[in-house]
């Protein structure tokens, strides 16, 4: 074929810079802070044989029979008890099972976007929703954020001025800044979406990944008719399973389960089964603790080595679980220029600028990922960041 016929639609999708620079990444010898994955440290391998063999005695070829599009049944009443041990109620009616969150992602645009409709994201923002979000043709409303997260005097503006058609959240452990909404305004957001009337999108995939500090509730539980809440067992299972869920109020979860069906008819029944006796036999309770004592230390000796080594004129947030510290660098510095000085004393990071969604913004900013590899390789990845990041 010499010619492909695209649809228009397809034009707006680009190919994530950031899978660009994780080419650039796989060098031999390059350290890198650029991943957003799990450690594989993190994975319960050693579980996995075991799950799989309960999951044939118990479950039979029926783990490997279609299913119903809403979920496995058994893995909707373990989320029932995994959601409850995060300070949220609800039945397993309610919950729809998804290939990852990225699924629910997908799911949510298709059935809320129509072309040039507003859609309300934070800036920075998680890219992978950016993506999920682009086909469907949506104009950005970019918020303000500082240190305790979104700004809520930036959504209601923002709500004030365009008819938004749904908000896009990370409120706890953001991807790709880290920071945390405090609980304040947590409720401020909480009241907004009701007083507005707007459905809010909160995306949790990091909650549960904290290393220190008290946990915060989720929006969901403040105003449940108007948040999705969506989160994923990508982070505190393994992300190759591509288990994620939603919660959503009922009208929205029809239409989604509507269009799931013609997406993938349903997630893995296999996945789920597992998942369903990772929850249910009590080990995800039990291997949560070994992957937060994986990663505390890392973070602990990222932000002791920005503390030691980065030039006085950098900021960065101080964020108490996740996978990312975002660092802030002086006005009018070239992020780009220091990146490329990165790879070659052999450091990779991401350059912020491509978690936003509106051109030329945080072209001094960077997203630092302190999961994939040791205490003693990100103090040395951090004092030659130090070093390229003083010549500016
Ligand atoms: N949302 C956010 C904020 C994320 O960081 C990620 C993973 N990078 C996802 C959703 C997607 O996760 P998954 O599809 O594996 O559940």
């Amino acid at each position: 074929m010499r010619q492909l016929q695209l649809a228009k639609r397809t034009a707006g999708m680009g190919a994530s810079a950031i899978r660009e620079i994780l080419k650039v990444v796989s060098q031999p010898g390059m350290i890198s802070l650029a991943g957003g994955i799990p450690s594989p440290e993190s994975f319960p391998l050693d579980l996995i044989e075991m799950l799989s063999r309960r999951v044939l005695d118990k479950y039979g070829a029926s783990a490997l029979q279609y299913d119903p599009t809403e979920g496995f049944g058994p893995l909707r009443e373990a989320l029932v008890d995994h959601l409850y041990a995060g300070g949220m109620t609800a039945s397993s009616q309610e919950i729809l099972v998804t290939s990852g969150s990225q699924g629910v992602l997908d799911a949510l645009g298709m059935v809320l976007i129509s072309k040039g409709d507003f859609v309300a994201v934070e800036s920075p923002t998680y890219l992978g929703a950016l993506q999920a979000f682009a086909p469907y043709g949506p104009r950005y409303v970019s918020l303000a954020s500082d240190d305790a997260g979104l700004i809520p005097e930036s959504l209601e503006a923002a709500l004030h001025s365009h008819p938004i058609q749904f908000i896009y959240i990370v409120p706890t452990f953001q991807n790709p800044s880290g920071r945390t909404l405090s609980l304040a305004r947590r409720k401020a957001v909480a009241r907004l979406v009701q007083k507005y009337d707007v459905l809010l999108v909160e995306d949790d995939p990091y909650s549960a990944l904290r290393y220190t500090g008290t946990a915060l509730p989720a929006i969901k539980t403040m105003a449940p008719e108007h948040v999705v809440y969506v989160s994923t067992l990508s982070k505190v299972f393994a992300p190759g399973l591509r288990v994620g869920f939603c919660l959503a109020p009922a009208l929205l979860r029809k239409w989604l389960v509507i269009v799931k069906q013609g997406i993938d008819l349903h997630t893995s029944t296999y996945c789920q089964a597992l998942a369903a006796e990772y929850i249910t036999g009590g080990h995800l309770r039990n291997h949560l603790p070994r992957i937060i004592s994986l990663y505390k230390p890392r973070l602990a000796a990222m932000l002791s080595a920005l503390e030691r080594y980065f030039p006085a004129g950098f900021h960065w947030s101080r964020p108490e679980g996740g996978m990312f510290v975002w660092v802030q660098g002086p006005q009018g510095m070239d992020m780009d220029a220091a990146y490329q000085r990165a790879i070659e004393q052999k450091v990779a990071f991401v350059p912020g600028r491509h978690f936003f969604a509106a051109d030329s913004q945080g072209l001094e900013t960077m997203r630092l990922n302190f999961t994939m590899i040791d205490a003693t390789d990100l103090e040395h990845a951090i004092k030659t960041l130090g070093r390229v990041m003083d010549i500016n």
